[in-house]
This record gives C-alpha cells, structure tokens and sequence, in this order.
C-alpha cells in the first residue's frame, strides 16, 4: 500500500475528533500534533510540515458547520485539500513545442531510474500517439548504452548512439540533427548520472541543454529518498534549469515526503510519477489523486464535497431570495462577512462594506479586529432586532443597550447599522436592482 504509514498516522487523527460536535481550536489541538507527527514521520521536509499544519489549523477553527458533516470528516476535507494546494494543485502537463522536434532533456543521480524513465517516457508519447526518439548520451556508465539499446527494442524506439569516447554534448547535438531529418517529433537525452552532483556534471548538463534548446528538462528523483528529492530538485533547477520532476519508486515503500516536498520546497511541479519496473508504469502526477490515496477516504471526501455543494446552492439562493425582498438582515450580514473572511480575502468583502474602502494586506488585520468587534455588536443584539434592523435604525434606546452590552460606542453601533442598510444597496446593486432610497435616516 502506497504510504500506507502516512495513511494510518494520519487516521489516529481523525479518530480523536470520534463524537464531538464541532472543529473547535481546542479539540483541533491533539489532532494537528497527529498531523505534524506523521508528516514528519513521512520525511516531509520540516518548514513544510510547519506551514501546513498551520494552514490547516486556522482553516478547521475558523470552517462553518456542514449540516449533516461530522467535524473528523470536515478535517479530513480541509487536510486533503490542502495536500492538493501543497502538491501544486493541477495536474501539470508535458510541454510539447507548437512546430518541429520536441527535446526533453533527462538528468539525475545514478540509480534513481534515469534509463528506465526514458523508456518509459518513449512508451507513453508513442501511446500519445507521437514518434519518439532516445538518444544516449550517458557515456559514463558503460552498461547504459546497451540497457538502452534493449529498452528501445522493448519498446520499438530508435536510440540514437556513438559510444563513449564522444562528447555527450557533441552525441546530443548530432542525435537531434537526425531526429529533425526524419521528422521527430520528441527526442529524449538520457544523460550521465553521477552518485552525487559535482561540478562536471552540472557542466555537461549545461552544454548538453545548451545546444539541444530543450523545452522540458526532467529531474529524475527516486521517491525513497524522501525530502532529500526535494532538495535535489531545488539544486539542479538552481544550477541548470529544470521544469520539472519525475518521481520515481512510487510502488515501493517510500513514505511520501518526496511527493509531498518537491513542489513546495523547489518551486517546480512533479509532472510524472514511475510506479513500477514495467514500461506502462509511468503516469502523469495527478494532486488530488494523489491525496485521495493518501488520505484513503475516497468516500468521505465526495460525501464532504457534495454536502458542501447542497449547502452553497441553498445559502446563495436564500440569499438572493432576501437581498431582493429587502431582508438581508444582520444573521446574513454575519454569514457573509464570515464566509467571505474565511475564505481569506477579507478585503473583498471589506470593499463591500462602505466607509472601509480598498484594503491593503497590511491593513488586514486591522480589518479583521473590525470584524470581530462587528461580532460583538451583533451577538449583543437581540434576535428580532438582527432579523428586523429597522428597529435599531428607529430606537436609540436599542442602540444604547446593543453599545451598552457589547462594550462599545453607540457611535459605532450606529456606524453599524447604517452600513446594513448601505450594504443592501450595494447587494441589490450587484444583482442588477437599482434602488437608492432605502437607507433610513437613524431616528432617536
Ligand atoms: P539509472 O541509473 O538512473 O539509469 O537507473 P535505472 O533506470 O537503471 O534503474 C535502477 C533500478 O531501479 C532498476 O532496477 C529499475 O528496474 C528500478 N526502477 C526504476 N524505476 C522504478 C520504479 O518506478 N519502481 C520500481 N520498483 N523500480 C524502479
């Protein structure tokens, strides 16, 4: 079972939040350190794990219930996307260029499966339906040439070769001669690994990139070596360039770290994963799938997705329905501020609120303390008043009390309730209703 490790680390998470009703910051905590542990169990790279158990946190003590969700599912949603956001999110595809021969340029430590990746790569773009080429340009290692040669038979690929004793940048650029003559259209440059990086490397790899202008440059890394693959990704980019990553030894029993890294730590998505020895066990690098695997929940996260779904399309139709009827009141007034809030763009919703204006991300948390004492103010309302504002627009005596109890001016609470009614404008606006007399004056 891939990360069957991390899996399970992970499951002693959710079972602690068994029976409780809701996400709250206190219950969270024992969960998170289930997190933290397995991710780093996992050889996740420290600042990783870091920012993503915080992330994490802040989202499940800040997520509105779901009806029907129980708050260990609602995590296991809120982890799994955040695996997605942490792996890239989109799948990211091959690059082909628009006319002529495409170059893909193959580089990597020895024995991360360098050779076999560029079989494999063969096998899948002629699967894609285009005509491939391999050109061997490891002149280092002897044997792989010939693990080559058998490979392109296997897969009925020409491979392109002049031994050992040439320049690999020289066997690269004449490879690619030949491949544009017979109309290509990819080439892949098996390069030279070495058993760590050194500088002659690098070198050779410069000059092979230079004279093929390749449109993607590969990094093989082996899953196994968990967040050092990461790192790896992040030096070789630095030094030479590279779009990508392929992750190999998905099958085996590494732990996940690797997947879980390269994209974070380096910058540069994994585009294709090897998940076995066979030349069809190479396939694109999916994050959600991935994630879905990991989390191995495939049915509570469509369950989570769908309740979610239901809720939005009946919060917004209610919604509407009260905007055009005049009865966005201030329980709506508090759903919205705080949906939009946890959905981090604060200012979005602040850009609504009249008298706040454009907001900077500096500023945001100011405005989010303005939230909060929005909250307060709210919560010191009495029901029937946050259903019917008017009342508040028509009573100072009210407007006293909400002050009184909330620990506020009653200038703010005054403030308040005139940006209701300015905020029911604005709405009626958006959805097309012109309407501009409906903001009462405030009454004593
Ligand atoms: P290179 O030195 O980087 O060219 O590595 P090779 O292509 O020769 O592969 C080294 C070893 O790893 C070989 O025994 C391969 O069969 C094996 N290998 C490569 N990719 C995978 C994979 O995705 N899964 C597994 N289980 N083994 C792999």
């Amino acid at each position: 079972e891939m990360f069957g490790q991390l899996t399970s680390g992970l499951e002693a998470a959710w079972s602690k939040l068994k029976g409780e009703e809701v996400l709250t910051k206190e219950n969270i905590a024992e969960p998170m350190r289930d997190i933290r542990r397995a991710l780093l169990e996992a050889d996740v790279s420290l600042p990783v794990v870091r920012r993503f158990v915080q992330t994490v946190s802040d989202q499940a003590a800040g997520v509105g219930l779901i009806r029907g969700v129980k708050p260990d599912q609602q995590l296991v949603k809120i982890v799994h996307d955040e695996l997605v956001k942490l792996m890239g999110g989109e799948v990211s595809d091959l690059v082909f260029s628009k006319s002529g021969t495409t170059v893909i340029l193959l580089a990597g430590l020895q024995g991360v499966g360098k050779t076999t990746v560029c079989a494999k790569l063969a096998f899948y773009l002629k699967k894609l339906g285009k005509s491939c080429m391999m050109i061997a340009a490891d002149v280092y290692r002897p044997a792989a040439i010939d693990q080559l040669m058998i490979l392109g038979d296997q897969v009925g690929v020409p491979v392109y070769k002049e031994g050992t004793e040439v320049k690999p940048s020289q066997i690269a650029r004449n490879g690619l001669e030949e491949a544009i003559k017979r109309r290509i259209d990819v080439v892949i440059v098996d390069t030279a690994g070495r058993l760590q990086i050194d500088k002659a490397m690098m070198d050779e790899l410069k000059q092979v990139k230079q004279v093929t202008n390749p449109t993607e440059v590969l990094l093989v890394v082996d899953a196994m070596t968990g967040q050092e693959a990461a790192a790896l990704v992040t030096t070789f980019n630095i030094e030479i360039g590279i779009t990508g990553a392929i992750l190999t030894k998905l099958d085996g029993d590494s732990r996940g770290g690797a997947a879980l890294s390269v994209r974070e730590v380096s910058g540069k998505p994994i585009k294709l994963v090897g998940r076995g020895e066979r030349l069809e066990d190479l396939e694109p690098f999916y994050p959600d799938r991935m994630a879905g695997r990991i989390l191995g929940m495939g049915d509570v996260l469509s369950f989570v997705e769908k309740a979610q779904e239901v809720m939005r399309q009946e919060d917004a139709e209610d919604l509407q329905k009260k905007i055009m009827s005049a009865k966005f009141d201030f329980n709506d007034f508090l759903k919205q501020t705080r949906a939009v809030a946890r959905m981090g763009s604060v200012s979005r919703v602040l850009g609504m609120i009249p008298g706040m204006g454009k907001v900077t991300p500096a500023q945001i948390r100011e405005a989010e303390k303005n939230l909060q004492v929005m909250e307060f103010m709210i919560n010191a309302m009495t029901p029937e008043e946050r259903e019917k504002p008017e009342l508040l627009a028509e009573s100072s005596t009210r407007r006293k009390r909400v002050a009184t109890e909330s620990g506020k001016t009653e200038q703010q609470v005054s403030q308040l309730v005139a940006q209701l009614f300015q905020m029911r404008v604005r709405m009626k606006n958006l959805l097309g209703v012109m309407e501009t007399g409906s903001i009462p004056a405030l009454k004593d």
